[in-house]
């Protein structure tokens, strides 16, 4: 059974003590289960302080974003390097908004990634189209060129990485991929991932669907044979929303 994750991006929300506030909650209602991990990403000034309160709890800490150099005169970068001191395990890379606002193209990306399996972080890598593109029918041609930084990467490296199918029009507007379309696309995905290395790899990758997700549509795409879990970003900021998500994502085994 491949693995299955639901994780949370607060992107850029909450102070230490809101964030502190959310860890507890979470930890007190979180029922650990076989299926699911969750991860928790909160932004880098909490990371130390979140990664001590989830001690002992099986919750898992992402952060949103790296650097590719370990260190150096970057100023404003977090390395790798500070995310494992820092008690990281996941790293998003290439979330839409980092590729809008930060310029982040395939070159940057690999980079990132390939910095992140140095020091055993878990890359969750973000594709997906804008509406224009889609309308275009430009679609799938966008990801498969946004998955092609996959050929830099070695073929023992994919058991670390997921990726996050994540169409930019469903982000943030309330407008969420109907399971169908989700589908057709992540089972694309993995086709495409079956062409770079081989079907084992494709069918061990997970590949997380974010776009508004919330607790009453988790179930429906889930329940797709490709849909591995969901990349949440509003409704992880909530203690209520982001339990319910995870303990409505089907249990289905495949
Ligand atoms: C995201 O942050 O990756 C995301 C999918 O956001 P939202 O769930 O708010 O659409």
């Amino acid at each position: 059974m491949r693995k299955r994750i639901i994780a949370g991006n607060w992107k850029m929300h909450k102070t230490l003590v809101e964030g502190l506030e959310l860890v507890e909650a979470l930890k007190a209602g979180y029922i650990p289960d076989d299926y699911y991990e969750a991860v928790v990403h909160p932004p880098f000034t909490l990371l130390h302080e979140i990664s001590k309160a989830l001690e002992g709890s099986d919750i898992k800490l992402g952060a949103q974003n790296l650097f590719y150099e370990d260190e150096g005169a970057y100023t404003g970068e977090i390395s790798p390097l500070m995310l494992k001191d820092a008690g990281v395990d996941y790293v998003i890379i290439g979330h839409s908004e980092r590729r809008k606002y930060f310029h982040e193209d395939n070159d940057i990306v690999l980079k990132k990634v390939r910095a992140a399996l140095r020091h055993g972080l878990k890359p969750i890598i973000c594709v997906g189209e804008t509406l224009e593109q889609r309308e275009a029918g430009k679609a799938k041609d966008v990801v498969a060129d946004q998955l092609s930084i996959l050929r830099g990467i070695s073929i023992g490296d994919m058991e670390e990485i997921a990726i996050a199918y994540e169409p930019v029009w469903a982000i943030g507007t309330g407008r969420t991929a109907t399971p169908e379309l989700a589908e057709e696309m992540h089972k694309f995905i993995r086709e495409t991932v079956a062409g770079i290395f081989n079907r084992d790899v494709a069918n061990n990758l997970p590949i997380l669907y974010g776009g508004s997700v919330k607790p009453n549509n988790v179930f429906d795409l889930t329940s797709e044979e490709d849909i591995d879990g969901a990349l949440v970003g509003g409704a992880s900021l909530k203690v209520d929303s982001f339990l319910s998500i995870i303990k409505n994502a089907a249990r289905n085994i495949i």
